[in-house]
């Protein structure tokens, strides 16, 4: 082992632009609730963005699915088809509607998810698919698009991750019926807790917009056609959030440069894969993750406490979400192998704009040298102590 003491977390925010002078604003104006400028400033320029007429801001990336979800008419009974390899905010804002999210197995190259699985999950009862842009890896859009225009569904990009990926030369966001986003503290546009809906469709914006405030009829205050939620932004995070913007180009220029870094240190090791970009995507890596092949579990654990015990934060890859509890079926004998080998032997590593090329020596020299060791039965009880 390196006597070197280092810690390097695996996502941090960085600000280096109008953060601290925007937020001062709101302070000494004292607009800091969904009603200051911010929020449409930000609204606007993030529409410009993704290269889409309307952005909704609300308070995160779950409610954003929602607000999607509901606008998009989905109510009790319905199925949405989502990839069962992703955060679960995507299928639990599917049960928020009283929808069943209806998992398919992920694609072995990008790790999304797998368009020509899709067609035998179509029911009667299927509405949508949302497509996951997972780790910032574009989804594969134009065979998502084909199979719901021919059963005619809704397609959602759940885009959370992947602020600037690209499909085709085509921004993420404006790929479907409806994108959405997070700006959680570790996502590449960072407002600590925030989220966008967007569209081309103004009708579905309006939707949109009516359920985040409350369903309050625009034209006449107090007056509710509907029961809608608070779901608005703050003018803070709205702030923060056109500071980052005002960056993303170099923030994701950054993540770009970390991820070649993590491509060359870790080209000659064997039995190491990650998410293989075909020519028609932009990855914007929002985690570089790998795959550790031939590794169980508890081995992927104990390099993850083992990195950890040298200053290296990692986390595992997601649970496929069709095995936690709240969406077993034990009814389905369904198996998801390609989601579950990447769940089981995944890690991220450190990707943000402030880690340098000799965090990512020093993380790949780690990582070998935590490979070499032998793994016991101790893989468990090692494990343990890193709670992800
Ligand atoms: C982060 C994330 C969300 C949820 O965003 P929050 O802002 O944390 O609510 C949804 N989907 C995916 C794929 C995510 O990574």
């Amino acid at each position: 082992m390196t006597s070197e003491r280092r810690f390097i977390p695996v996502a941090s925010p960085v600000f280096t632009g109008n953060e601290k002078t925007y937020v001062t604003d709101c302070l000494e104006t004292g607009w800091i609730s969904s009603g200051g400028n911010y929020v449409g400033r930000f609204e606007s320029a993030f529409a410009e963005f993704c290269g889409v007429r309307h952005a909704v801001a609300c308070c995160n990336g779950t409610v954003a699915l929602h607000l999607a979800l509901m606008a998009l008419g989905v109510k009790a009974q319905d199925e949405v088809i989502i990839p069962t390899l992703t955060f679960v905010a995507t299928a639990n804002a599917v049960t928020y509607c009283g929808a069943r999210p209806v998992f398919v197995d992920s694609e072995p190259l990008t790790w999304t998810i797998n368009s020509a699985a899709i067609e035998r999950h179509i029911t009667p009862r299927t509405r949508g698919i949302i497509a996951v842009h997972l780790y910032g890896h574009p989804a594969e859009m134009d065979a998502i698009k084909a199979i719901a225009e021919h059963y005619n569904l809704f397609v959602i990009e759940d885009a959370a991750e992947a602020h600037g990926a690209e499909y085709k030369g085509r921004r993420a966001g404006s790929l479907s019926d409806m994108a959405t986003f997070s700006f959680y503290g570790n996502k590449i546009i960072a407002t600590g807790e925030g989220g966008m809906v967007v569209t081309d469709d103004a009708r579905l914006a309006e939707r949109a917009r009516l359920l985040r405030g409350q369903g309050m009829d625009p034209e006449r205050r107090y007056w509710f056609p509907i029961i809608g939620y608070n779901y608005r932004m703050m003018n803070i995070p709205a702030a923060i959030g056109l500071a980052q913007l005002e960056k993303v180009d170099w923030h994701i220029a950054r993540r770009l440069e970390v991820a070649a870094w993590y491509r060359e240190e870790l080209r000659d090791m064997p039995g190491i894969n990650w998410q293989t970009t075909p020519a028609w995507a932009r990855h914007v890596y929002w985690m570089w993750t790998i795959v550790m092949e031939k590794k169980t579990e508890p081995e992927r654990n104990q390099i993850i406490s083992r990195l950890q015990q040298r200053g290296i934060e990692t986390r595992p890859v997601f649970y496929p979400v069709h095995s936690l509890p709240p969406y077993r079926d034990p009814t389905q004998s369904e198996s998801y192998p390609v989601a579950e080998q990447i769940s089981r032997c995944g890690i991220s590593l450190p990707t943000w704009a402030g880690v340098t090329y000799s965090d990512v020596h020093y993380i790949c020299r780690n990582l070998r040298e935590c490979l070499a060791e032998p793994f016991g039965r101790a893989a468990r009880d090692e494990s343990q102590n890193t709670e992800a």
